[in-house]
């Protein structure tokens, strides 16, 4: 018999939003099984948050992108040049929606020069061939390896369409992402029993102060954050439905609110819907499956 594969997940960045702050980093997760390791999201920060975390970024087999909000995609362009630069030969296998294809090229014409250069003065690998990028549009199993199994769900997040779900099978073991999505039932059967679902926030007390500190007055935009996300009291009625075992929060918004970015309120309102483990995610946490 084979041995059970050791796999944990990494928070690297747990903030939601497209505003500067100092108290997380943009959203990017990592789940390494037995020392390979695979990218959800690449909010702005990431890679800095992968050393820190100390996970080899040489060993980046797949990255994989909810929707293309700029939080999620911030630093995708610079996860993959700065893992180039940093000893990857590739291939990194890259998934999200549309313009995925596009935004990787826009990103490999903006940074054309150093590329060059590299290639011609360090005699690097041609980083645009380590590069296998593939766009998803519906609810498909997108990849799988001898490690994982993983499957994605689009999910409801305003008119950011598609955004995704994934489902990680690693062994007999499940950990789903919801990445940025308002309610979703589909969202509950996709997860249901999962040993881990990762699921984003929002405080709606949180967000009048948000379009207050930004856009005051602006209701377009606080209905567009208020629709486009799913409150605590939601939160834990996903989790119950889906009966999984640890729920892990993620992406909060708001991010660094010394009045209501804090444990206790998060664990507080979510709490009331679900009885089971809940972890308030931070940067750095590293959680075995
Ligand atoms: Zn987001
Ligand atoms: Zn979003």
């Amino acid at each position: 018999m084979s041995q059970a594969k050791y796999a944990e997940l990494v928070l690297l960045g747990t903030g939601g939003g497209p505003r500067i702050w100092a108290a997380r980093s943009q959203p990017a997760s990592a789940i390494i099984v037995d020392g390979i390791v695979y990218i959800v999201d690449a909010g702005n920060g990431v890679t800095v948050q992968l050393a820190k975390a100390g996970i080899d970024t040489n060993a980046i087999k797949s990255v994989f992108i909810t929707h293309n909000h700029s939080d999620h995609v911030a630093d995708y362009g610079t996860l993959l040049l700065r893992t180039w630069q940093s000893g990857h030969k590739g291939p990194i296998n890259c998934f999200g929606p549309p313009p995925l294809k596009k935004m990787t090229n826009a990103y490999i014409d903006y940074m054309d020069w150093d590329i060059n250069l590299r290639i011609q003065h360090e005699g690097r690998p041609d980083f645009r061939s380590m590069l296998n990028v593939s766009e998803i549009r519906d609810n498909t199993t997108v990849y799988q390896d001898s490690n994982v199994k993983v499957d994605c769900l689009k999910v409801p997040h305003g008119e950011a369409d598609p955004s995704f779900a994934y489902r990680f099978e690693i062994d007999n073991k499940v950990i789903v992402f919801s990445g940025d999505t308002s309610k979703s039932e589909e969202l509950i059967n996709f997860s249901s029993q999962a040993d881990i679902l990762v699921h984003e926030v929002i405080n709606l007390e949180g967000v009048d102060a948000i379009v207050k500190s930004t856009y005051p007055g602006n209701e377009a935009f606080r209905n567009h954050i208020v629709e486009g996300h799913t409150s605590m009291a939601e939160v834990g009625e996903v989790a119950r439905k889906a009966e999984v075992k640890t729920l892990v929060l993620n992406h909060f918004v708001p991010t660094g609110s010394p009045v209501l970015d804090k444990e206790e309120i998060w664990l507080a309102g979510v709490g009331k819907n679900f009885k089971g483990s809940i972890i308030v995610g931070t940067d750095l946490t590293k959680i075995p499956l």
